[in-house]
């Protein structure tokens, strides 16, 4: 365990090198929807808009970019769960096609939309944990 010293700039050690974050608890933290770092605050306000820093510890979440990372791991993980259950169905049922062309787009956008903000803070999560904030310099 590093000595943090209060003189020193947050999150860094005696040498005033950055504190080593976990990965894997930040992006579970994320999928929550809390903060990656104290587990507490809430990570996002509204649907998507992510808190400028965290109610709890203070830890600023306001510059961080995530593009279009969510959306992609979105679509990636209800695609696969989805279309699986939609074949599946499909050879074991035989839906009529009205009943196939309402059930599984319906079941797919509530998966999004379920699943987008869990995305988002898991890629906050992510990117916190790696000191990434989305800009092109990095
Ligand atoms: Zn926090």
């Amino acid at each position: 365990m590093p000595i943090i010293d209060p003189t020193l700039p947050p999150d860094h050690d005696e040498g005033s090198r950055p504190l080593e974050r976990q990965t894997w608890p930040a992006i579970a933290r994320g999928l929550r929807l809390r903060c990656p770092a104290c587990g507490e605050g809430a990570l996002l306000r509204g649907y998507l808009t992510p808190i400028p820093a965290c109610s709890h510890c203070g830890e600023p979440f306001g510059h961080f970019r995530t593009d279009d990372i969510a959306p992609w791991l979105t679509i990636l993980v209800v695609g696969h769960v989805v279309v699986p259950f939609a074949l599946w169905s499909e050879q074991t049922f035989s839906p009529p096609l009205s009943v196939s062309m309402t059930l599984w787009p319906l079941i797919a956008a509530a998966g999004m939309a379920l699943f987008l903000p869990r995305a988002k803070g898991a890629t906050l999560g992510l990117m916190w944990s790696k000191r990434l904030t989305g800009e092109e310099s990095q």
